[in-house]
């Protein structure tokens, strides 16, 4: 008991400790405050195993350590960047699109500064923060005019209050269609205060059942894209032009939910979707699409066509409640510039890896497969995989590259795949078999290296 009250006067001060923590810029951020009460909280929890005889001897720096590992893990958000080895492309559990570096740098400018969001450098008055990205979408779809909000849900949303509130929208039963568990087509009409006027059934629409369901009543024909479904074999749904001419004669407008709209054509077998510019041509008075699927920029709908329905959106009190904030903004106007004053299928990182070649994918495997094969204990190999776009794109279309195999000898993939989920940074895979797949379509040279190192320190710790 002697020598216990020799080592518990060992421990070092709280201040000499605070002193050593203040030379780590890692901690920089973190408040003296809280800083003072994880050293107190340490060092009881010191004194304890001291006084239990857990503890014979002061490790100063494993003490350090201990401190300042907790100090970091509790200053880390929730919210924190995952290594996506899914192979999804835009994976909605995990953000959907990355932005591009024109996006991001448009983010960081705004941060921590003020910004135009609502000022209007020419007259010193008061701008719209809708304005802001008009000019581009126009350019980029044809379209008279457009609007940008929250999300796509909130633009389907929007448009279908401003113009059919207390009235019938009319809606083909093929596209009464549920996306993503909580978007249903039929709840959000609901929701807007528009009464659901379903025509047709579930494989087949035409013309005369849309015309049929008009009554002085209507205020608009919705078009939904079934996005994550597919009727298929005995089909049948209305030529736009025949239903723009059929909405123009009786003064309607026809409503688009494209969903993931695209802004320029993607090549790729099996692909059938057409462009926003394309529907807007084929007679779609009004289209609305995500910010943050195909087009590969921050959450947000858009809105694109006719001037004088827009216009009623754009004064509509809804408006306000589904707004976009300066942040997804400042990132769409840095997407949309990619497409306008870059290589966009090079910028924008979600384009990028669809487009990518099986033969960059397979050397960027091989290169992975030989960073885990020198960490031992893994038996890895090439393999060739199907990657999907995701974000409910194109369900059809499957995109062949390569991933890695990686199984451990000593523990199941299961496990493997939830140490690499508990990684510092996570890393997301599939289980495949006794291990676990890398898919490496939409993995940066950083992130093979990442996944090195966290399989090397999975792998050294189930060997001890
Ligand atoms: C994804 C999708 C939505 C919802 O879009 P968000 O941007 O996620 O709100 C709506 N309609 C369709 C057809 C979709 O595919």
């Amino acid at each position: 008991m002697a020598n216990n009250g020799q080592v518990l006067r060992e421990i070092p001060s709280v201040n000499k400790i605070l002193t050593a923590l203040a030379s780590n810029r890692e901690l920089a951020l973190i408040p003296h405050e809280r800083k003072r009460e994880v050293v107190r909280e340490a060092i009881a929890d010191l004194q304890r195993k001291i006084k239990t005889g857990g503890e014979p001897v002061i490790n100063e720096s494993r003490l350090l350590a201990v401190i300042t590992e907790k100090l970091l893990a509790g200053s880390q958000p929730n919210l924190k960047p995952v290594v996506n080895a899914t192979g999804v492309i835009l994976h909605t559990n995990l953000g959907r699109a990355p932005l591009s570096r024109r996006a991001a740098a448009a983010v960081k400018a705004i941060l921590e500064n003020y910004s135009t969001l609502e000022y209007d450098l020419a007259t010193g008055e008061r701008g719209s923060r809708y304005e802001l990205v008009v000019k581009q979408i126009r350019q980029l779809t044809g379209a008279a005019d457009a609007l940008v909000v929250n999300n796509n849900a909130a633009a389907v949303l929007l448009a279908v209050t401003a113009l059919a509130y207390g009235r019938e929208v009319i809606v083909s039963r093929g596209q009464l269609v549920e996306i993503g568990g909580s978007f249903r087509i039929p709840e959000v009409i609901s929701q807007s205060g528009a009464k659901l006027v379903e025509v047709g059934t579930t494989n087949k629409t035409h013309r005369e059942d849309y015309e049929r369901a008009i009554t002085d009543q209507t205020a608009a024909i919705l078009k939904v894209h079934p996005s994550n479904y597919r009727i298929t074999g005995f089909t049948a749904q209305p030529d736009d032009r025949e239903l723009a001419a059929l909405a123009r004669k009786f003064g309607l407008p026809l409503i688009e939910d494209m969903g993931s709209g695209t802004l320029i054509p993607v090549r790729v077998p099996g692909w059938d979707e057409t462009t926003v510019a394309e529907r807007l041509r084929a007679g779609m008075d009004l289209v609305t699409f995500s910010g943050d699927k195909l087009l590969g920029g921050s959450q947000a709908g858009i809105i694109a066509g006719h001037k004088e329905y827009l216009g009623r959106m754009k004064k509509h009190p809804l408006l306000r409640a589904v707004r976009i904030d300066k942040l997804s903004l400042a990132a769409l106007e840095g997407t949309l510039n990619d497409y306008l004053w870059g290589e966009a299928r090079q910028d924008v990182p979600a384009l990028k890896m669809i487009g990518i070649s099986p033969a960059v994918l397979l050397k960027r495997a091989t290169t992975l497969a030989g960073l885990l094969t020198a960490i031992g204990g893994l038996t890895v190999a090439v393999q060739e995989v199907e990657s999907l776009v995701g974000g409910g794109a194109l369900p059809a279309v499957k995109l062949s590259g390569y991933g890695v195999v990686a199984t451990p000898a000593v523990i199941s993939g299961e496990t493997l795949e939830r140490r690499l989920r508990q990684n510092p940074i996570p890393i997301c895979v599939r289980v495949k078999g006794a291990g676990v797949i890398f898919d490496v379509r939409c993995l940066t040279d950083r992130d093979l290296l990442l996944i090195r190192d966290a399989c090397a320190g999975i792998m050294k710790e189930v060997r001890k």
